[in-house]
C-alpha cells in the first residue's frame, strides 16, 4: 500500500444496492459531505458499505468462541475497503430509556453534578450517591425516584354536583344500591341526599380518605362485621398499590379510565428524598438546578466560588457549554430523553462524543441539520469542525446548503435515484461543486423565490390561550384553505403548538410525520398503498385462479419462510440473524405460484420493480394512480416489495403522504416534510402541497427549509428564541411581510 493512501479511507468497486462499482477515497481527519438526490446511493456508500464494514471488523476482534454466538456480519459487496478506523454512527434514532434516562444522565453531566453537591452543598448529607434518583439511598421512597405517581383522577371518580343517592361516586364498584355503595351509606355519617359539594371538609375527607375501620351492620336481618374505608383510599389500595396487571383484563379495562399519572405528592416531581433536597448550593437544591434551562444553569454554576469545587465547576461548565454551543440551551437536565425529537436526540449524542476522549474515530452523521433553524446551523458546523480538529474523520450525509459549505471534501452521488443513480458525479471542493453540472451544483446557486400571489383563506381555526410547556398564553388563528408554514428556532414551541395543542383539538386532522410505519414485517409500499390488492386481482383474472394465491400472507406463500423471503434465527441476548430463505431464494412464493404470469412477469418479478418501472408496466387505472402518487412524492426509486422497515423516516413520511393524497376538505399536518429531500426534490413536494390546497384542504407545515417558507400563503413565526425565551407568536403574515418584520429571526434569515 502506498504511503499517501494511509491518509484516506479507500473503497474499491462498491456494489451494495444500486451502487455501480463505486470507487472513492475519503480523506482522513477531514469533513466529507455526501450529497445527491434521495435514493441516489448516499446511504448505500456511507451506511451499508463503510459503517457496515467497520461493525464487521469490530466483531472480528472477538475470539472465535464468542463469534460463534454473534450474528455473522456479511462483508459488504465491494472489492476492497481499506484504512477504516472505528466508526461511530450518530443517527436520529430517538433516545429511549424510559423515565430513568434524562438529559443529565445521557450526557454524563449528572454524576459530576452529584459530586459537586456532595462536596459543597449545605448541610452536608453524605456522599455522592445520595443525589442520584436511580440510587435507593437518594430516591424519593414514595415514587421510587420516578417523580410521578399513579393516582385516582378525582374529576372522573366523583361528580361533586350530585348526592350519593344520585350516583355522585362514579367509580366502577359504587353503582347506586350496589354492595360497596350500601356499606358507605349505611356506615355513615353521611346524608345520602346531600350534594358532595355541600359536604363539610371533615365529612368529605372521611368519605374519600377515611382509614379502614370495623363497623357492625345489618344485612337481611343478619348482623355482620364489615370493614369500611374511604372511597378513594379503598380504590387506591385495591387497584393502584397492587399491580393492576395481575387483575383480569376486564377489570384492568374497567378501572383504567379512573387512574391517571400525576406529580408525586412527596417530592413534587423532584424524584429525590427529603434529606437530599434539603442540601443546597447558593440557595438552590439539585432538583431546582436540574429544572433550570441549561443556558441559565451555566451562569449559576459559574458563580460557585469554592476552591475545592473549582475543578468540578470547570468540567461542568465545559459540558454545559457544549449543549449551549449546539443550540440546546433551552433544554433542562431533568428532561426525560424519550420526549426529545429526532434532531434533538442526534445533537445530544453529538455532545456526548465531544466530551469524550476518543481520537481517530470515523464519525458518521445522517442529516444532522434536521430540526435546526437556519440561524443555528453555524453551531452545528462548529461542532463538526471541533470533532475534526480533535483528529477524527467526519462523514456527513446532508442536503442543507449551509452545512455543505463547511465540507473539506464533497462527494456528490447521482445523477438520479435508484437504477439511474449509484455513481459519483462530482468529487472535490465546495467551490468546485458550485461549478459542477450536477443537480446539487445547479441547485446550490439558485436564488430564493418569494411567493407574491398568496391565497385568501376560506376561514380560520382558532387556538385560544395555550400554555402547554413554554407557550405563553398563545392565541392564534390558523387560516383554512391555504398553505400555512409554522417557523421558529428549535425549542421555540412549534411542535407544542401544532402537534400537541392544535391536534388535541382537531383529532380528525391527517398527520403525516416521520415515525416508522408500525406494521408487520410483510408490509411494503405495495401493501401499504393498496396497489397489492389490485395486482392480486389482475394476476387472478389473467390466470383464472384464486387471488388468494398471490398474497404472501396465505397459501401461495413459501412455507419455509411464510412469505418473508428471509428466515430469522433467534439468538439469546442478541439481535436475531436474518438469512435469505433457502427454499424460495427470497422470492417469497411457491414455485407453482411463480409460474403464473401477468404480461410475462411473475408476482415476484412485479414486486422487484421500482415505482418507475411499474409505471411503465401497468395500465390499470387504479394502480397507475397510486404509483403516480408515489412517484410524485419523489419515491420513483423504491421497489414495490421493499420492506417498509428498510425505509428512512423521511421516506416513511412520503409514503404516508402518497397514500393520503386523494382526500378533500381535510386538515393536513406535516412536521419537516423536507427531511431526506434533495433541493431538486423540494419543488415536487411543494407542487403536492399546493395540489392539496387547491383541492380544498388546509395544509399546516412545520418547516425550517427556506424554499418552503418562501412559498407559504401564510407564515406563523414562533419565538423569539427557544425555551422560556420563546413561546410567543412573533409574526403572522405573508412571505413578503416577514422580510420586513424586525422581531422575527426567520425574517432576518430570509433577507
Ligand atoms: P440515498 O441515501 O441517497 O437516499 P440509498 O443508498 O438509501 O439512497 O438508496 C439507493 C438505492 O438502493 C435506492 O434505489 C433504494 O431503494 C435502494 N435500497 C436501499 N436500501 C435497500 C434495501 N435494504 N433493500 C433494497 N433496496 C435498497
Ligand atoms: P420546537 O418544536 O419549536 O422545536 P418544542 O415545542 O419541541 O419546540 O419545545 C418548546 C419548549 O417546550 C422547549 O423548551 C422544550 O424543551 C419544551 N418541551 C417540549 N416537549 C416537552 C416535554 N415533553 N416535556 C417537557 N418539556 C417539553
Ligand atoms: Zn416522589
Ligand atoms: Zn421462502
Amino acid at each position: 500500500m502506498s504511503e499517501s493512501n494511509q491518509e484516506y479511507i479507500v473503497i474499491s468497486a462498491a456494489r451494495e444496492n444500486n451502487l455501480k462499482n463505486v470507487s472513492l477515497r475519503i480523506p482522513k481527519r477531514k469533513i466529507t459531505i455526501f450529497t445527491g438526490v434521495s435514493g441516489s446511493g448516499k446511504s448505500s456508500i456511507v451506511f451499508d458499505t463503510i459503517a457496515a464494514e467497520s461493525t464487521r471488523l469490530l466483531n472480528e476482534n472477538f475470539s472465535m468462541f464468542v463469534r460463534n454466538f454473534l450474528p455473522r456480519y456479511p462483508q459488504p459487496d465491494a472489492d476492497a475497503i481499506e484504512n477504516l478506523s472505528m466508526a461511530v454512527i450518530v443517527d436520529q434514532k430517538r433516545l429511549g430509556g424510559g423515565s430513568h434516562s434524562t438529559m443529565g444522565t445521557i450526557t454524563d453531566i449528572s454524576p459530576i453534578f452529584r459530586i459537586l453537591f456532595s462536596r459543597v452543598g449545605q448541610p452536608y448529607v453524605g456522599q455522592a450517591n445520595m443525589f442520584s434518583f436511580n440510587d435507593p439511598q437518594g430516591m424519593c421512597p414514595e415514587c421510587n425516584g420516578i417523580g410521578r405517581k399513579l393516582g385516582v383522577d378525582l374529576s372522573k371518580a366523583l361528580d361533586m354536583s350530585k348526592s350519593l343517592n344520585e350516583g355522585a361516586i362514579m367509580l366502577p364498584d359504587y353503582s347506586v344500591s350496589g354492595w360497596d355503595w350500601n356499606i358507605i351509606v349505611q356506615a355513615g355519617p353521611f346524608d345520602p341526599d346531600k350534594k358532595l359539594s355541600e359536604y363539610s371538609d371533615e365529612d368529605l375527607e372521611q368519605l374519600l380518605y377515611g382509614k379502614a375501620r370495623k363497623v357492625k351492620m345489618d344485612f337481611a336481618g343478619k348482623e355482620m362485621n364489615i370493614t369500611v374505608e374511604g372511597v378513594i383510599e379503598k380504590f387506591t389500595n385495591k387497584y393502584i398499590k397492587q399491580d393492576v396487571k395481575t387483575k383480569s383484563e376486564r377489570t384492568q379495562k374497567a378501572v383504567a379510565p379512573y387512574i391517571s399519572e400525576g406529580s408525586c405528592s412527596s417530592c413534587h416531581g423532584a424524584r429525590l428524598s427529603q434529606a437530599t433536597l434539603s442540601c443546597r448550593i447558593n440557595g438552590l437544591n439539585i432538583a431546582e438546578m436540574s429544572a433550570m434551562e441549561v443556558g441559565q444553569l451555566i451562569h449559576v454554576i459559574r458563580e460557585i466560588d469554592d476552591a475545592i469545587a473549582a475543578p468540578i465547576v470547570k468540567s461542568l461548565t465545559e459540558r454545559l457549554q457544549h449543549l449551549v454551543d449546539i443550540g440546546l440551551d433551552y433544554l433542562t437536565l431533568d428532561r426525560e430523553t424519550d420526549t426529545l425529537s429526532g434532531g434533538e436526540s442526534q445533537r445530544v449524542k453529538m455532545v456526548k462524543h465531544l466530551s469524550g476522549s476518543l481520537v481517530d474515530v470515523t464519525y458518521i452523521f445522517d442529516e444532522p441539520s434536521v430540526g435546526l433553524h437556519p440561524r443555528d446551523v453555524h453551531r452545528l458546523n462548529e461542532l463538526l469542525q471541533k470533532l475534526r480538529d480533535k483528529g477524527n474523520t467526519v462523514i456527513v450525509v446532508e442536503h442543507d446548503p449551509d452545512v455543505i459549505k463547511v465540507a473539506d471534501h464533497i462527494v456528490d452521488v447521482g445523477p438520479h435515484a435508484g437504477s439511474r443513480g449509484g455513481t459519483i458525479v462530482y468529487e472535490g471542493s465546495y467551490q468546485g461543486l458550485l461549478e459542477a453540472d450536477t443537480l446539487t451544483g445547479t441547485h446550490m446557486k439558485r436564488p430564493l423565490q418569494l411567493k407574491h400571489d398568496c391565497r385568501q383563506p376560506s376561514g380560520k381555526l382558532s387556538i385560544k390561550n395555550a400554555t402547554l410547556h413554554n407557550l405563553q398564553n398563545v392565541s392564534v388563528d390558523i387560516p383554512t384553505g391555504v398553505l400555512t408554514v409554522v417557523t421558529g428556532v428549535a425549542g421555540s414551541g412549534k411542535s407544542t403548538l401544532i402537534n400537541e395543542v392544535f391536534l388535541s383539538q382537531h383529532p380528525d386532522a391527517i398527520v403525516i410525520d416521520q415515525s416508522a410505519i408500525g406494521v408487520s414485517t410483510r408490509s411494503n409500499p405495495a401493501t401499504y398503498t393498496g396497489i397489492m390488492d389490485d395486482v392480486r386481482k389482475a394476476f387472478a383474472s389473467a390466470n383464472k385462479v384464486n387471488q388468494g394465491l398471490f398474497s404472501f400472507n396465505s397459501k401461495g406463500a413459501c412455507e419455509n419462510c411464510q412469505g418473508l423471503g428471509v428466515v430469522y434465527t433467534d439468538l439469546a441476548f442478541l439481535d436475531s440473524v436474518k438469512l435469505p430463505c433457502e427454499v424460495c431464494g427470497g422470492r417469497r412464493f411457491k414455485e407453482e405460484v411463480l409460474a403464473y404470469k401477468l404480461n410475462g412477469k411473475s408476482i415476484a418479478e412485479v414486486l422487484e420493480m421500482t415505482v418507475e418501472q411499474a409505471l411503465d408496466f401497468f395500465e390499470l387505472k387504479d394502480v397507475v394512480r397510486k404509483l403516480q402518487a408515489l412517484s410524485d412524492v419523489g419515491l420513483n426509486y423504491i421497489t414495490l416489495g421493499q420492506p417498509l422497515s428498510t425505509l428512512s423516516g423521511g421516506e416513511c413520511q412520503r409514503i404516508k403522504l402518497a397514500s393520503e393524497l386523494h382526500k378533500k376538505g381535510s386538515i393536513y399536518v406535516m412536521d419537516e416534510p423536507t427531511t431526506g429531500l434533495h433541493m431538486s426534490d423540494i419543488g415536487h413536494l411543494l407542487e403536492i402541497m399546493n395540489r392539496l390546497v387547491d383541492a380544498g384542504n388546509t395544509v399546516i407545515v412545520i418547516e425550517h427549509n427556506l424554499d418552503v417558507i418562501t412559498q407559504a400563503d401564510w407564515i406563523i413565526d414562533i419565538g423569539p428564541d427557544g425555551g422560556s425565551k420563546g413561546g410567543q407568536v412573533v409574526f403572522e403574515g405573508t412571505p413578503e411581510q416577514i422580510i420586513h418584520a424586525e422581531q422575527s429571526i426567520t425574517g432576518r434569515y430570509l433577507k
